[in-house]
């Protein structure tokens, strides 16, 4: 499978790691009642006390409530940063306290998410990441190192270009697995079959990444159980056959940085050409430094190509079905394309037009969770900021095709 192939499992299981039991839930929650979205701020939010029957099971959620339904449904988000969509019928017991919402400090999470998993884990803790891990103790450092140099370069980035960049609320966690087989065990109850196809994932509402360790047996056919240095784990992952997975990693934590910062809500109608737009130009890994991030914004060769190989059979309105819907990007059969085309969109426009750029993502960074808008209105929002697609659309080509 390519390396585009590969990303595509990660969207769809990634920035829409979301069951189908969930978004039949999130569809009750927006079509059946008018939507109340209450969105506190942390220090004002009362901490609520929930109590719910979900098949069978008996279960309790204390949090904050972003969203409550006139039926009576309601969006949580627990001390831990994760989102719980409960329905009318599904709810026992609802109480509100005088004690005020506050996210769980970074040991406490530790303590309560080590509770979660195998007795092995163990975590590393960096500035901004938790990283519970079975494996070497080494790659668990690695991927903090790697984490952090692309917290950043990816926030520092967004400030230089005038965005707003917000600390996360809640630490941001990620599940190492020592190999793919104990991973895929933990991702199948949330991915499904789908697990098999991605090597990590981020998922919207745990809020947690999780990934094996990528120098076991299947990325570089080597797995003899001792500890690696930081620089021979580089090595390996440096690799024409590790590239693809890392990047995947790289584009997935790349989606919890935008998503809790402030780029985007979880939940909320942020088109997909868009979220993954970001994650596809933030990809390309940097294993050679050992502070920075070079080459943010440098040109993706593998997604250049497809685009390249898109432009052919490219329809006329291909700009417009980018923006309009999500479906390109659902679509077995051409998410390549879209992904492709995505990436050299915001290439353009990031290079091109920038201002309008930062303007687009401040608009969107806005929208709340559940509320979705029309396709008519997704179009509108674009052409308000960036002006006639037509005319766009040319500039757009012209400019991917200069130097061709
Ligand atoms: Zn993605």
């Amino acid at each position: 499978m390519d390396i585009g192939c590969r990303r595509f499992f990660a969207l769809l299981k990634s920035s829409d790691v979301i069951t189908r039991n969930e978004k039949r839930r999130f569809h009750r929650l927006v079509v059946l009642g008018v939507l109340l979205c209450l969105v506190p701020s942390a220090s004002a939010a009362a901490l609520n006390h929930v109590t719910f029957k979900r098949d069978g099971k008996t279960q309790a959620v204390s949090g904050r409530v972003l969203v409550a339904a006139q039926d009576g449904g309601l969006l949580v988000q627990s001390r831990d940063g994760m989102l719980w969509t409960i329905l009318p019928e599904e709810q026992i017991d609802r109480a509100a306290d005088d004690v005020p919402f506050k996210p769980y400090e970074a040991d406490e999470l530790a303590e309560r998410t080590l509770a979660e998993l195998p007795s092995d884990f163990r975590v590393h803790k960096t500035a901004h990441y938790l990283i519970f891990y079975d494996t070497s103790s080494a790659y668990a450092q690695w991927c903090g190192s790697l984490f952090e140099r692309l917290y950043l370069a990816f926030t520092n980035y967004w400030r230089r270009k005038g965005f707003d960049i917000r600390e996360p609320e809640f630490p941001l966690s990620a599940i190492v697995f020592a190999d793919r087989r104990s991973y895929l065990k933990f991702s199948r109850p949330e991915l499904g079959e789908a697990a098999e196809s991605v090597v990590g994932y981020y998922a919207l509402l745990t809020n947690r990444m999780t990934m094996y360790d990528l120098t076991g047996v299947e990325a570089a056919g080597l797995n003899d159980g001792r500890e690696r240095s930081s620089a021979q784990i580089n090595r390996v992952l440096s690799q024409p056959n590790a590239q693809g997975a890392v990047a995947t990693i790289v584009h997935e934590a790349t989606h919890q940085i935008a998503f809790n910062c402030g780029l985007h809500t979880r939940l909320s109608d942020c088109p997909l050409w868009f979220s993954e737009g970001i994650a596809v130009y933030f990809e390309t890994p940097d294993l050679s430094s050992a502070k920075g991030w070079r080459g943010i914004g440098a040109v993706n060769r593998p997604r250049l190509q497809r685009f390249y190989r898109y432009l052919p059979s490219r329809p006329a309105d291909s700009l417009e079905t980018l923006i309009r819907e999500d479906g390109r990007f659902r679509d077995v059969e051409r998410n390549l394309d879209a992904y492709a085309e995505t990436w050299a969109l915001t290439y353009f426009l990031i290079r091109q037009r920038p201002k309008q750029y930062v303007a687009y993502l401040a608009m969107l960074s806005t929208k709340k969770p559940l509320l979705h808008d029309s396709p008519d209105e997704r179009i509108e929002q674009f052409r308000e900021i960036f002006g006639d697609l037509k005319q766009l659309d040319a500039e757009f080509l012209r400019y991917m095709t200069r130097s061709r």
